[in-house]
């Protein structure tokens, strides 16, 4: 169960935009819960406009910034009465609606809404959670997830199909909870959760319950080696320091050759047992753990198939082939899916596992480069 952080005396008073922000932070604590720039959350208060009539707002985190520092600055207020009207629509393109939106605002100089701003509006609640928590993904990415779904909620939770996030998606998940008053979730196929509740606080307990409840479901049906054997333990901190010292500059320039990288390493003892393990090698070319982090982490890593016994000049050789490999599959792949007016984003590996070593993760600058390490621990 996660642990539950709210506290009655830092909480602010009423149930505005000062609570939401306190909820938000609350949940961007556990990372477990909301990953780093991932998900959303929201609640409609009653304001006075500047006429002096009362209005009530849709406040809902805004682009641009993480959950968890999230301060009343970060969210979009929008006029609920015009937002709503759009849920009798069939369609909405990304276009039309955010040039719609963009009318709706309350007040000036905020942050531009989220692409997924319209799921919080369209779900009756007053407050409203949505999460990508790695619990719920675990499920909501497995084959049979609505089944698995089923299996814990029963009649509690409902299930939307994956589709890209937008109108639509925003639509299904009004009409599940319009349809069903009496579920208390929606599980988004390969994408994450909606919670909700009466209050910030109810909401944020909700939160925690139904992710609660999907990892003593997870823990039941745990293998003792999720990984398969251990077979290349960790390098001792003086012999990977030396490794590393010469490994992460020829790696840096193979991956700098379309635009300079900076690296970031984790050798955390999760990371060292999945690199070491069996099945790594296979598991981690099957695809992302989540579409949510194929910008940061792309669709696999490069994975170096080395075993210390073969010596340190044996691993410069294969990370040097690995990403002229990379590449040049990468390029393939693009060009075998683009469609009219795409560009090839830099063709190099954002994520590199090393056995032995650990995880080293590529970005343009160290914020990058950390975000794609967060997201792939999240992935392991
Ligand atoms: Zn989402």
């Amino acid at each position: 169960m996660p642990q539950n952080l709210w506290n009655d005396s830092d909480a602010p008073a009423g149930e505005g935009l000062e609570a939401l922000a306190y909820r938000s932070r609350l949940l961007g604590a556990d990372r477990a819960l909301v990953n780093v720039f991932g998900g959303n959350t929201s609640t409609k208060s009653v304001e006075v406009d500047h006429v002096g009539r009362s209005v009530e707002v849709l406040w809902v985190k805004g682009s641009g910034s993480d959950i968890a520092d999230i301060t009343e600055k970060g969210f979009a207020g929008l006029k609920l009465e015009e937002v709503l009207p759009t849920f009798d629509r069939e369609s909405m393109t990304d276009e039309v609606m955010v040039a719609y939106l963009d009318r709706t605002v309350f007040e000036n100089g905020r942050p531009r809404q989220s692409i997924e701003t319209l799921l919080h509006a369209f779900v009756p609640a007053k407050h409203v959670d949505h999460t990508h928590p790695d619990a719920i993904i675990s499920i909501a990415c497995s084959p049979n997830g609505q089944e698995i779904m089923k299996e814990i909620w029963g009649d509690r939770a409902a299930w939307v199909d994956y589709i890209r996030p937008g109108y639509t998606l925003s639509k299904q998940i009004g009409e599940a909870v319009r349809n069903n008053p009496e579920i208390e979730c929606v599980v988004m196929g390969k994408h994450g959760l909606v919670t909700w509740g009466d209050s910030s606080k109810e909401s944020y307990e909700s939160t925690l319950r139904i992710i609660g409840e999907a990892e003593v479901y997870l823990e039941s049906k745990r293998a003792d080696l999720p990984f398969g054997e251990v077979l290349i333990s960790s390098l001792n901190f003086g012999d990977r320091q030396e490794a590393l010292g010469k490994l992460l500059p020829v790696l840096r320039g193979a991956m700098s050759r379309a635009r300079s990288m900076i690296l970031k390493l984790d050798s955390s003892p999760e990371v060292l047992e999945f690199v070491g393990a069996k099945d790594a090698p296979a598991l981690s070319q099957i695809g992302a753990a989540c579409p949510d982090h194929l910008v940061h982490t792309k669709r696999v890593p490069l994975f170096i198939e080395w075993n210390p016994a073969e010596g340190i000049d044996a691993l410069l050789e294969k990370a040097k082939s690995g990403v002229t490999n990379y590449i040049s599959e990468y390029s393939a792949y693009f060009e075998a899916n683009k469609s009219e007016g795409d560009t090839m984003a830099n063709p190099s590996p954002r994520i590199v596992l090393v056995p032995g070593i650990g995880m080293i993760t590529a970005g343009t600058d160290v914020t990058s480069a950390d975000v794609s390490r967060q997201l792939y621990l999240r992935a392991i």
